[in-house]
């Protein structure tokens, strides 16, 4: 299902109601607030052939080609399909027998993320829903910038984290994604239009990567591998709030992928007001764990008005940053996913990139991107849900037309680095 909304948006929430009436049986999300832990199962479904790195997937169809006599050859041509030049169905890889594609359609059925909803900015920014097979919702964001497209992919189904100024963190924890959900965002919007390949791939949509390392380590490979989308690794950033274990096994990965720290204060106790995250891996410690990793990180740093935004604040960052040797990028708060904390204003955040800068610190403001559209981390998801509710809510009482509660949306862009 695709959707796609105008720039300049007369009436999106039309269009989502439009949209949610052609679905109606989509069930309500209901958010368990339960911690997660690293071992969490992607999902009950088995792992499929797109969970495999691509070496690993090659090694089986090379085993199941021999096993039915065909030539060795007919591996590699399958293996081809899964990531490089992906099709949507077996039926479609025209190069092979069609009682071959038939064979395939049964041993190895391909998996799809179905883009429930796909919101088009006027800047290009484009924002896709897709749901999975046990109907858990996830979000991407292809952001379009002079020849790079980056996407933004979700690692994890809603996030336990509560980080107070993040909608997703207000959803709480839901699943893990396997490796096939994580790759599967770029497999999908490649298989919509090949040149939409991405160039660059940051972990920034919904969840914390490193509580799903198992799945994140796969889908790194499979975005990575020349077998694979053959994304260069250091176009490749994993953000983190600083999951210290998450972080040992991520270092150890020989390849120059980008790290990214959540670190959105300069000191402990600050830190512990708006991320709970603080009180079990402490900034001192999530420092001590960046400084091991071999390449230079990110700080990421949203400014909120009155909490991290003063200049005592800024310099004690400097400091911070000045030790690490880290690049700081400074983004604007979305208010969607806090609506009772306060964005700090233009002035101000220039300011503090300027006093950053005088202090020898290299700072990015993050430009924004996707303002008409639901672009920030989780928005699209919650908002979403809401018409979904609404509309059963509707349905029920009046069986009326449903329409939207949501209001027009502003956003920061989803994460560049
Ligand atoms: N859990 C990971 C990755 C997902 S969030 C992490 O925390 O790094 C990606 C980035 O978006 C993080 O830096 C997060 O803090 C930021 N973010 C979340 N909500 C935001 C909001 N309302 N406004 C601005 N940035 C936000």
């Amino acid at each position: 299902m695709r959707v796609t909304l105008g720039a300049s948006l007369a009436c999106p929430n039309r269009s989502f109601a439009s949209l949610r009436m052609t679905v109606p049986s989509l069930a309500i999300r209901l958010y368990c607030n339960t911690m997660t832990a690293t071992t969490s199962t992607p999902s009950k479904a088995p792992p499929t052939l797109f969970d495999r790195t691509p070496r690993a997937a090659r090694e089986l169809l090379t085993q199941w080609v021999a096993e039915r006599g065909l030539p060795a050859y007919r591996a590699g041509q399958i293996s081809r399909r899964l990531w490089q030049a992906p099709v949507a169905a077996w039926t479609d890889a025209t190069e092979l027998p069609l009682g071959l594609r038939a064979e395939l359609e049964l041993a190895f059925p391909i998996p799809r993320l179905a883009a429930e909803v796909e919101q088009l900015s006027s800047d290009g920014t484009r924002k896709f829903l897709w749901r999975l097979a046990d109907g858990e919702a996830i979000e991407s964001v292809l952001i379009p910038s002079g020849t790079r497209r980056t996407l933004c992919i979700s690692s994890q189904g809603g996030c336990a984290l509560r980080c107070s100024f993040c909608a997703t963190g207000r959803m709480g924890f839901r699943r893990n994604l396997s490796p096939f959900e994580i790759a599967g965002q770029v497999r999908e919007i490649v298989l919509r239009d090949p040149a939409d390949l991405p160039t660059n791939v940051v972990f920034m949509g919904m969840g914390e990567p490193l509580l799903n390392w198992p799945s994140v380590d796969a889908s790194l490979t499979i975005l990575n591998a020349a077998e694979g989308f053959n994304i260069g690794a250091r176009h490749i950033t994993v953000s983190t709030v600083g999951i210290l274990p998450g972080m040992e096994a991520f270092a150890r990965r020989p390849e120059q992928f980008r790290l990214a720290i959540s670190l959105h204060a300069p000191t402990s106790p600050q830190r512990l007001s708006i991320m709970p995250i603080e009180k079990k891996y402490d900034l001192e410690a999530v420092l001590k764990a960046a400084a091991a990793f071999r390449k230079r990180v990110t700080f990421e740093y949203v400014m909120i008005g009155g909490v991290n935004d003063r200049d005592a604040d800024a310099d004690q960052l400097a400091k911070l940053a000045r030790r690490l040797g880290a690049l700081v990028n400074i983004l604007p708060l979305h208010p969607g996913g806090a609506p009772d904390l306060i964005p700090t204003t233009a002035p101000r955040i220039r300011s503090f990139a300027a006093r950053l800068r005088n202090q020898g610190i290299e700072a990015t403001v993050r430009r924004s991107r996707g303002l008409d559209i639901d672009a920030a981390c989780g928005q699209l998801r919650v908002k979403t849900e809401r018409t979904e509710k609404t509309e059963r809510t509707e349905r029920v009482v009046s069986r009326t037309s449903p329409s939207s509660p949501s209001s027009p949306s502003s956003s920061p862009l989803p994460q560049t680095p």
